[in-house]
């Protein structure tokens, strides 16, 4: 059993410290700051590929109270309004190959923030964030 189950948690990652690596060489640390799905891969800030990946999980840190540092990244819920920002570049850059009839596209969008259709855009789905300071 996970450590943040063990607190209540419903997911394994919840609240956990969780290191990423890719093969380019970038290493990062990155904190789940709910109790919500991680992916396990996205893409890398060094080499702009998507080979970053969660590695060494079971060292993964349960940190309810961390303090992100500056510059830190971190996984949040994604909002309606992202997902909505999403699909409409996805449905743009698709347009291309499969011309979508506005009517469908719109009702596709409006599905998307009813979270009715893609697994990924469930409620507590999650974006990756930066602390800003
Ligand atoms: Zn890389």
């Amino acid at each position: 059993m996970s450590v943040a189950k063990k607190y209540g948690h419903v997911h394994g990652e919840a609240f956990m410290l969780m290191k990423y690596a890719c093969v380019c060489g970038h290493r990062e640390t990155i904190w789940n700051s709910r109790d919500g799905v991680t992916p396990f891969g996205m893409v890398c800030p060094s080499c702009g590929k998507p080979n970053l990946r969660h590695v060494n999980w079971q060292h993964d840190v349960y940190a309810p109270e961390h303090k992100l540092q500056i510059g830190q990244r971190f996984w949040r819920d994604g909002t309606p309004d992202e997902a909505e920002a999403i699909m409409r570049r996805r449905i743009e850059q698709e347009q291309n190959t499969c011309s979508l009839k506005p009517k469908i596209a719109e009702e596709l969008i409006q599905s998307i923030r009813d979270g009715a259709t893609d697994y990924k855009f469930r409620n507590g789905w999650p974006i990756i964030d930066q602390n800003n300071g």
